[in-house]
């Protein structure tokens, strides 16, 4: 009985240290809020149930010291939600980027990027953003985008691109919102994402 008690308390320990000391992955993603303001067709529809009342969010300070600390090179602050949904999502980006994160980054659908937004974003530090189209055609997009506009996004985009620029952000790790900006602000929707 007492080699039996004893062998369950050292697994248990043994388990304990592992993860522990077990390093965490070099990218960890954070969903800050699974509110959206989309009904696309190829999101999952228990998603567009989802609510997300504002005091359940996370407080911005959530994890990004410790995921840090234990070796984290990259964030994701998004998942199945709009991140731009989220008020306090540049005050996150400024935080994690504060914390020392070298790699900062978000998915948005782009509707609501608009120039507050925008300049916010820049200056909080984020490295990289990814503007999700679906469709070869304005047609096909609005149809699968409901109840997004074309036009509205192309226009934010720009808008964003501009502001990109107008910044001239100097630091290395700048170099992935400067790629992606440039590829979306050509106007040429890219690829097929979802969040
Ligand atoms: S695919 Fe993205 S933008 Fe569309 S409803 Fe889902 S989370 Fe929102």
């Amino acid at each position: 009985m007492i080699q039996t008690l004893s062998r369950a308390v050292c697994r248990i320990a043994g388990r304990t240290m592992d993860l522990l000391l077990r390093p965490l992955p070099p990218l960890v993603r954070i969903e800050t809020t699974n509110a959206c303001n989309s009904r696309c067709t190829i999101c999952p529809p228990s998603r567009h149930a989802a609510a997300d009342p504002a005091d359940g969010r996370p407080p911005v300070h959530l994890h990004h010291r410790p995921v840090r600390r234990a070796g984290c090179r990259e964030i994701h602050l998004h998942n199945f939600g709009e991140p731009l949904m989220d008020d306090r999502i540049a005050q996150r980006v400024r935080y994690a980027k504060q914390c020392g994160l070298p790699r900062v980054k978000i998915f948005s659908n782009g509707s609501l990027m608009d120039e507050r937004w925008a300049r916010e974003l820049i200056d909080a530090g984020l490295d990289e953003i990814k503007i999700s189209f679906d469709g070869a055609t304005r047609e096909e997009f609005e149809q699968i985008r409901a109840p997004l506009q074309f036009d509205r996004i192309i226009e934010n985009i720009h808008r964003l691109v501009a502001l990109r620029n107008q910044f001239a952000i100097p630091h290395e790790d700048s170099r992935g919102l400067l790629q992606h900006f440039g590829q979306a602000g050509n106007g040429s929707p890219a690829g097929g994402s979802c969040r």
